[in-house]
């Protein structure tokens, strides 16, 4: 069957920051393919946040296209305080850091109140994602003297990592508590855990949430990985963040602990968003590396979900043509593989909960075999929370799903959704009339011709979340 690139499986998540904040770049860089929108709550100010999230809900309803908000909280993170002007740390050289409130002269300000503390003779300190190293010579009541190892520029507001320690900071922290009710108040759809340790740290989070909350836990701990298929379990999905995670490990593990997120998310039916660093050199260029390239046509090819831009759209000089870029690979590696080869080996891996595969799961099943051995062009299911259509897609059908909703906030969140094409309608009381609805949405769109065959599965009676039952082959 022919690639249809409106159909694009795999979903590309882009953060917003300065570079990309303006209606019309937010407008921009949903036509050129973005499907989630991420609001790092690390940067900017709660006002700034609070109007990039209404005028991404502004855009995607005049669009009236399905985009998810991630609002990524900043979680147990230690950052570098303000500086007036950046800084430049030389090698064996000397710098001591002090929390925001008692630094002064040459002191260099961290978020973190406790870092004395924590810390003792030899710990070693990562700034800025471990571009730059540092290590603890003295530590004298709040501030501590360090000898540089890596030297380089040091920016305001840049990323501390002490991998060697166990931080005391709480996995929800005070600003992330405001941070969630900003993006409650805004309509976000999915709330990004930073550093979560234990499948616990979710289970904590998702008691502060309201219901219909989707939660991404960001796999960037080495503690995570060793409690991985409970997270993965736990969790509504998963981001590979690369980033923390590389300088938390050593770089060369990340290829490895990549795959196995991906293989575990996809085991779970769980979404998996693979992130950082991904077009890194379009923070700059217009066109991007072939390394970069590759590595995105490969998290493709590992299984994920969602690819993600991250400084790239937030801070970068060209995001508009970094969405397209990530398109064009995503499409061309699609195209070339996808429907012969992945669907085939991951489906091959479905894993259950203790409780073994559920009636949906086999009707998932079911209906990805009836598409493939019928040659339909498409799947249609009718999904009131979106649960339907995440099992389908747990199944990697080689044919588009497309997930109709009557519930706008289901339409939103399946926009993270491997292979999902969401469409919103109005509710209907029968199957019948829900069909009928189908069929001119199909064709009006030349999704299908008259006289194909589809397959339609859904959860009846439409109301009762969590019950997948039907499967129908309908001529349109
Ligand atoms: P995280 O660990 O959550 O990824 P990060 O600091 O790496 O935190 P990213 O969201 O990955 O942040 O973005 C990469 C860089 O883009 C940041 O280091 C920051 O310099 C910049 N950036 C992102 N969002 C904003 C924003 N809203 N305002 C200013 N700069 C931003
Ligand atoms: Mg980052
Ligand atoms: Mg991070």
């Amino acid at each position: 069957m022919k690639y249809d690139p409106r159909f694009r499986r795999t979903k590309i998540v882009a953060t917003v920051g300065p570079a990309s904040s303006d209606e019309d770049v937010i407008q921009a860089m949903i036509e050129a393919g973005v499907a989630v929108m991420r609001i790092n709550s690390s940067h900017g100010t709660p006002e700034f946040r609070g109007a990039v999230m209404d005028r991404i809900r502004n855009v995607r309803d005049r669009l009236r296209q399905s985009v998810a908000i991630l609002v990524d909280l900043q979680g147990p993170r230690i950052r570098v305080g303000a500086l007036a002007e950046s800084r430049q740390l030389v090698e064996d050289g000397e710098v001591s850091f002090a929390p925001e409130d008692e630094a002064t002269g040459d002191d260099i300000p961290t978020t973190y109140g406790q870092l004395a503390e924590d810390v003792t003779v030899g710990t070693r300190i990562l700034l800025d994602d471990g571009l730059l190293e540092v290590t603890v010579t003295a530590v004298h009541g709040a501030k501590i003297t360090c000898r540089v190892v890596h030297g380089g520029e040091l920016k305001s507001h840049k990323g501390m990592n002490l991998p060697d320690i166990r931080v005391s900071a709480p996995s929800v922290t005070e600003k992330d508590r405001d941070d969630i009710a900003l993006a409650v108040e805004h309509g976000a759809d999915f709330v990004g855990l930073s550093f979560v340790r234990r499948h616990q740290d979710v289970e904590s989070l998702r008691g502060l949430l309201p219901a219909g909350m989707r939660i991404v836990s960001k796999i960037e701990k080495a503690a995570a990985l060793e409690d991985l298929t409970s997270i993965v379990d736990t969790t509504d999905a998963i981001m590979v963040a690369r980033g923390d995670l590389g300088v938390e490990l050593p770089f060369e593990e990340v290829p490895v602990a990549q795959k196995r997120v991906i293989s575990l998310a996809n085991q779970f039916g769980r979404p998996v968003i693979t992130a950082t660093q991904m077009l890194e050199s379009m923070i700059e260029k217009p066109r991007p590396t072939r390394a970069e390239a590759s590595d995105v046509a490969n998290a493709v090819l590992d299984g994920t979900d969602a690819v993600m831009l991250s400084a790239e759209t937030a801070v970068g000089a060209y995001p508009v043509e970094a969405v397209q870029a990530m398109a064009r690979i995503v499409e061309r590696t699609e195209s070339a593989h996808m429907i012969a080869e992945i669907p085939e080996r991951q489906r091959l891996n479905r894993r259950f909960a203790d409780e073994g595969p559920e009636t949906a799961d086999a009707i998932a099943a079911a209906t990805c075999a009836a598409a493939e051995m019928l040659r339909v062009p498409l799947i249609v299911c009718f999904t009131h929370s979106g649960f339907t259509a995440r099992k389908l897609a747990a199944c990697r059908p080689s044919v588009p799903i497309i997930g109709l909703t009557t519930e706008s906030s289901t339409f939103h969140r399946l926009a993270l959704t491997w292979g999902v094409h969401a469409a919103l309608e109005e509710s209907q009381p029968t199957y019948d009339r829900m069909l009928a609805l189908a069929r001119d949405y199909l064709t009006s769109r030349d999704y299908v011709q008259e006289g194909d065959r589809v397959v339609v599965t859904a959860g009846v009676p439409f109301d009762t979340p969590g019950t997948t039952n039907l499967l129908k082959v309908e001529v349109v």
